[in-house]
């Protein structure tokens, strides 16, 4: 039997009300003891009760108390809120009560982890569950969704239903080799089922992309030679003073981090300030070293200096960037121009004192990551690392299996990375799971989750 757990669920600190959740078989018990009213042990499941918590003949609070009966509770067992007035003295109290009372503190994640490990929910809607807690918008919160809802889980559980009808034809086939009426699962029908599985993870993994933009959002670098208003164009979109803006050539020394929500998209801006701090980028260009610093941004915004003319070092990076999403921001647009904006491809002048041209720098981004189209995509994407590695694997096993078929391999071999396939869907779904790997995924939770 497991031990019966309780934690705070809300924020700690001054507030209407804080819920304290306790999950476990002794967990109606426990709370029946410490509480006034009518008799927790006796009342329907799915009730709110209104009563008092006594501890020592002390009134300690006046609260509201949900009883749910296992099974249809979040972790599936027996599941008692209590919402009590906010505070942090009274909900500190009442949780030290309990933990008197034979309830032990629960651990990140724990409800959530009971939730998966009693089979309630699977691995990829469990994950679901700290996305949208942590969903900054409404495009992340429409995906964790529809996660947590289980519209992916159907979506991969289909991919594995394929996988196990056409194992099982195959070892049909393999086991009874004189019925010729089975169907008989040559090795060109065998492929086309492998090719057209292989498609559908294709496509999941090419739109894995546009999950990861919508949960942890579009990360942004301005880059550009020192003093051609990088901070300053960073401080203008965020509207504070974020970096520090100055006019001695590289001192702006920390990478300056804002977001920045654009229609529902999250906007991660990642000034490149402190790449500067062991060796100016532009200055060193040699164009490798800055480009390897925005790899890993998805947009790259180069800020120009409009009063002076474009370097040879600019231009060798505006050629490098060909490739890759970005836009040319030409700055400095209230001073004389020494820039020709057809000098540039997908340039925007403007400035960043009065300031001009933000607006059609975000129009320009809303066209490069099509946020105007979100509200057409049905936000079934896989959105995290993890899911995305085990989906990669399943396409290799697939991509191996067809390998094998057009070798003309035995499909009984072939049905080894068949097998294979299913196994790490298996994983993806959390149907089979690495304890240690499962520990550290809910540890990422907040407790009381
Ligand atoms: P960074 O080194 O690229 O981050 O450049 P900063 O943002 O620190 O700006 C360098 C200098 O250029 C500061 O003195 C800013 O006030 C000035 N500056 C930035 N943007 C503009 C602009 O649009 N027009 C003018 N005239 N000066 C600007």
């Amino acid at each position: 039997m497991e031990d019966t757990i309780c934690a705070i669920s809300t924020p700690v600190g001054v507030g209407g009300i804080s819920i304290i959740r306790v999950s476990g078989d002794k967990s109606i018990e426990i709370v029946n003891s410490i509480f006034k009213g009518k008799n927790l042990e006796e009342v329907s499941s799915h009730t709110i009760n209104y009563g008092h918590i006594f501890y020592d003949d002390e009134n300690i609070d006046e609260v509201l108390v949900s009883v749910m009966k296992k099974p249809k509770t979040f972790t599936a067992e027996d599941v008692v809120e209590i919402n009590l007035h906010g505070g942090i003295a009274t909900t500190n109290k009442v949780l030290e009560i309990l933990l008197n009372n034979g309830c032990r503190q629960a651990m990140p994640g724990e409800f959530t982890k009971r939730a998966f490990l009693n089979g309630r929910i699977d691995l990829v809607e469990a994950e679901a569950v700290g996305d949208v807690i942590a969903a900054e918008n409404e495009n992340a919160r429409k995906l964790s969704m529809n996660q947590l809802t289980g519209k992916l889980s159907s979506l991969i559980r289909k991919i594995k239903k394929e996988l196990l009808e056409l194992e099982s034809k195959i070892e049909v086939n393999i086991d009874y080799p004189e019925y010729e009426d089975l169907e008989d699962m040559t090795q060109s029908r065998v492929g086309k089922s492998l090719n057209e599985i292989k498609d559908v993870l294709e496509k999941m993994i090419e739109e894995s992309k546009i999950g990861k933009i919508i949960s942890s959002g579009i990360n942004i670098a301005i880059i550009g030679r020192p003093n051609v208003g990088k901070s300053s164009l960073l401080n203008a979109f965020l509207g504070e003073e974020k970096a520090i803006v100055t006019d001695i050539e590289g001192t702006t020394r920390d990478i300056v981090e804002g977001k920045l929500n654009l229609n529902g998209m999250t906007l991660n801006f990642i000034d490149t300030a402190g790449i500067r701090e062991t060796e100016d980028i532009v200055e060193k260009i040699g164009v490798d070293k800055s480009l390897k610093s925005i790899e890993s941004a998805d947009l790259v915004i180069l800020v120009l200096d409009g009063a002076s003319a474009i370097s040879e070092e600019e231009r060798n990076l505006m050629d490098r960037l060909a490739g890759k999403r970005h836009i040319i921001f030409i700055n400095k647009s209230d001073l004389e121009s020494s820039i020709d904006i057809k000098e540039a491809r997908n340039a925007v002048r403007g400035n960043t004192v009065f300031p001009e041209g933000l607006d059609e720098l975000k129009k320009k981004i809303k066209e490069l990551f099509e946020i105007g189209e979100m509200e057409k995509k049905d936000f079934t994407y896989i959105s995290n690392a993890r899911q995305l590695s085990l989906i990669e694997q399943v396409k290799n096993n697939i991509e191996s299996a067809i390998t094998g078929i057009e070798n003309t391999v035995p499909v009984d071999i072939v049905v080894i990375d068949i097998r294979e396939a299913r196994r790490n869907i298996d994983l993806l779904l959390g149907e089979v799971f690495d304890e240690e790997l499962i520990d550290e995924l809910f540890d990422k939770f907040c407790l009381g989750k």
